[in-house]
């Protein structure tokens, strides 16, 4: 409970207000220390990286000027190097502060801002800024600092459910929506607290090395109902990247038993789990290849039943997006989705652009167009008897058909078929007459080919048939100026 006290009219009584930190000289040194785990930026353009204390060039991010070596993953990207006058960026650092059992989270604010020494005298500095201070209850946060800011777990909740997406909840919070460290070392204040059931201060170790979002460490662990059984099983990159598990307690919760020593050896986060879930298999090169790409594969996976171990030994992660292109496109030419020569290509990139061709011709309105006329032309030639009919292919999408229900390549004929330079019949059993039974090719009123199913060759009756109907060809081109290529 906090002091009571009169107001400024000694009119009513009214709580204390919390004595929170709210200007540079409140920020505890430790906290200001803690910045350092921050690495300094490097600058970069488009090409080459900079040294940000003399804005010499950097050789392998080492600056043979100031002695130092820096790190290349973070850096800040400028236009033109020798025109900028000086440039600045933030870090932020959560801290939790107990007040009366009541729990504050600051967040803390540094900018850095580095002057241009060729333009003026070289040198840095840090602004400190207490930024933003959360007194978080049961039901929710409020911001002290600026009270515009108010809002309940659930309605957070609410909005996590709604946008899927941590990072935009995050910036109604903070204006921002990275992730930073949060100063551990007096976690243990959170005993007596709302916190006591989040163990928040047994982390340590984990969250010293570990950036956060700040719902990672509000509306996570006192919100999400599994925050507290991942923490119990030592799942924290799990906990700390989970925000809408609310199925975890049916279906998940038994993935997680079946696969509970892989989970655990690799402490899977969040998107693996997801991984895991889809693909079920345990593969930690796999499940992160999937992890980085759930949408997308969700998507291959509704094309076709694929083996992403296999998958990822003809593919790398660049090319998921051209292989789903390349399935899907596979079963608009009517591919075999089941023949695994067709998911696994030995060369991926090659019979993707050959269904790629295949497509356009495909999508042709032209060539349709010409097939549709021709054999309206060959009507002429259909043959009928008690069991069988023979038909002249009526478009490409009878063709691309029936190529997938015989396993061949007769869509390839569609551009030979449609310039009139070869036909292709159709002879189907009456009594099944949607079915492919087989597929003929004739050019200048002969038989090329006949074939059943995997390009095998029709019984002997069948091919007597076939002879017979030969000899009735007569289809006269009147003359080829009338056949739109
Ligand atoms: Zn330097």
């Amino acid at each position: 409970m906090r002091q009571l006290k009169f107001d400024n009219y000694f009119k009513k009584i009214e709580e204390e207000p919390l004595p929170i930190w709210n200007k540079r000289e409140d920020i505890p040194e430790y906290i200001i220390k803690y910045f350092d785990k921050y690495p300094v930026r490097v600058i970069f353009d488009d090409i080459k990286y900079y040294c940000p204390f003399c804005l010499k060039e950097l050789n392998d991010c080492y600056c043979d000027h100031c002695k130092q070596q820096f790190n290349k993953e973070i850096y800040l990207y400028v236009n033109d190097i020798n025109n900028i006058k000086g440039y600045q960026y933030s870090d932020f650092v959560f801290t939790f502060d107990v007040i009366n059992d009541e729990v504050i989270l600051y967040v803390i604010k540094r900018v850095t801002t580095y002057n241009n020494p060729n333009v003026s005298v070289p040198f840095y500095y840090h602004f400190y800024k207490v930024y933003r201070a959360f007194h978080i209850t049961k039901k929710g946060i409020k911001d002290l600092l600026n009270n515009n800011i108010e809002m309940t777990f659930a309605e957070m909740h609410q909005e996590l459910q709604e946008t899927e997406e941590i990072y935009i909840l995050a910036y109604d919070l903070i204006d921002d929506d990275e992730s930073y460290y949060l100063y551990v070392d007096n976690l243990d204040f959170l005993k007596n607290t709302i916190y006591k059931y989040t163990k928040l201060w047994k982390l340590k170790d984990y969250l010293l090395d570990t950036k956060v979002n700040i719902l990672n460490i509000i509306y996570a662990p006192l919100y999400n109902q599994d925050f507290e059984f991942l923490i119990k099983n030592k799942l924290y990159n799990m906990a700390f990247s989970t925000f809408y598990l609310e199925d975890f307690n049916n279906k998940l919760k038994k993935l997680y038993k079946d696969n509970k020593e892989f989970i655990i050896k690799n402490n899977l986060d969040y998107y693996e789990f997801k991984a895991l879930e889809l693909i079920k298999c345990q593969d930690l090169d796999v499940i992160k290849f999937v992890s980085n790409n759930i949408g997308l594969v969700k998507d291959i996976k509704e094309l076709a039943n694929i083996d992403f171990v296999k998958l990822k030994n003809i593919i790398n992660e660049e090319q998921l997006y051209e292989y789903y292109d390349y399935l899907d496109m596979a079963s608009k030419l009517g591919f075999n989705l089941k023949d695994k020569n067709i998911l696994y290509p030995k060369n991926f990139i090659q019979e993707h652009n050959k269904a790629y061709k295949q497509m356009q011709l495909v999508n042709d309105p032209n060539i349709d167009k010409n097939i549709k006329k021709i054999a309206k032309r060959l009507e002429a030639n259909k043959y009928e008897d008690k069991k069988y009919v023979i038909y002249p292919a009526p478009s490409i999408d009878s063709l691309i058909e029936e190529s997938s229900m015989q396993n061949n390549c007769v869509r390839m004929y569609a551009s030979s078929y449609s310039q009139d330079k070869t036909h292709i019949y159709f002879m189907r059993e009456k009594s099944n007459i949607n079915k492919s039974f087989v597929t003929i090719e004739v050019k200048n009123n002969k038989i090329v080919q006949a074939r059943i199913k995997n390009n095998d060759l029709p019984s002997q009756t069948i091919e007597n048939i076939l002879k017979s109907w030969e000899k009735t060809l007569k289809d006269k081109k009147k003359n080829d100026k009338n056949v739109v290529s």
